[in-house]
């Protein structure tokens, strides 16, 4: 039986990691044609090693770009369209944490280049993501926002300010294209056990980051972290059109941590 994405073209941005690189490989298995972003082309070369093992057949395009550079995220678009001729789905996914600090001490350049990666990278590849499927009269997107961007996260104002930003973008994005026969909906989830993560770990922990872990996931009623594997399936769920009414919805995924008091 073709899988749910036989000639679909789908583009993730952050394709070389973490959410990225677990939403690429769920895909593919499910026979998607993949343009993969990403800031650096280690990673994505990385990825689509992995993607050929799922699917060996599979067509995956690699585009490295900078998501806060307008410029370049038409260029990821325009490869796109020349080599393909479509796109049906969009994980507008690329994101970093930023430095953690008190908002008093937060350096203003790392808050400018958290809201230039996470917020206008994502606007940009709304903007010109849109564009083309309204062309095509269908389209399915989905934003990385964060349980940071429905709670509050210490020590994370430019994280924070971003992903509530992406919350907000979401909704707009989905009440202006939702008769365009287009859905925009946003995850937003938990600490996912990627370098990200990680690196956030380490921060609060420099010599030993899986005690920062240990103690962060005693707050989380499922007490663990989640998989990136848990997210490749949700995007692929909402990428597939399997429910179009579902839309402008901020879907949390995080083992219920956000839904606690
Ligand atoms: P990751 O660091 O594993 O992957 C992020 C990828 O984005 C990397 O490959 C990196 O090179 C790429 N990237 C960074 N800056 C870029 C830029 N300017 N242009 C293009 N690519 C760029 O992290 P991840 O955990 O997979 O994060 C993916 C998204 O998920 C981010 O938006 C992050 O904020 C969000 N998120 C992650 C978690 C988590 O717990 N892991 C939780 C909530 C939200």
């Amino acid at each position: 039986m073709p899988g749910r994405f036989k000639d679909k073209v789908v583009v993730i941005t952050g394709g070389g990691s973490g959410l990225g690189r677990a939403a690429a490989l769920q895909l593919a298995q499910e026979d998607a044609t993949l343009a993969l972003v990403d800031i650096k082309m280690e990673g994505l070369e990385e990825t689509k090693k992995l993607v050929a093992e799922k699917s060996p057949a599979g067509e995956v395009l690699l585009i490295t770009a900078d998501v806060s550079d307008e410029v370049a995220v038409q260029r990821y678009v325009g490869d796109t369209m020349e080599r393909f001729g479509r796109i049906d789905g969009f994980f507008n996914n690329a994101g970093i944490e930023g430095k953690q600090a008190l908002t008093e001490d937060y350096d203003s350049s790392v808050f400018d280049k958290v809201i230039a990666i996470n917020l206008k990278g994502v606007f940009y590849g709304l903007k010109h993501v849109l564009a083309v499927m309204k062309q095509q009269g269908s389209g399915y997107i989905v934003n990385t926002s964060s349980v940071g961007g429905i709670r509050a996260v210490m020590n994370q104002i430019a994280y924070g300010a971003s992903k509530h930003a992406v919350a907000g973008m979401t909704k707009d994005a989905a009440i202006e294209y939702a008769e365009y026969g287009i859905s925009v909906n946003a995850i937003a989830p938990g600490a996912i056990l990627t370098d990200m993560v990680i690196g956030s770990f380490k921060q609060i922990n420099p010599d030993d980051w899986k005690s920062a872990a240990q103690e962060f996931v005693k707050d989380n009623p499922a007490k663990r972290l989640g998989n990136p594997e848990e997210i490749g399936h949700l995007v692929a769920y909402l990428l597939s059109g399997e429910s179009p009414f579902l839309n402008g919805a901020i879907i949390p995924i995080d083992g219920a941590q956000s839904a606690k008091y």
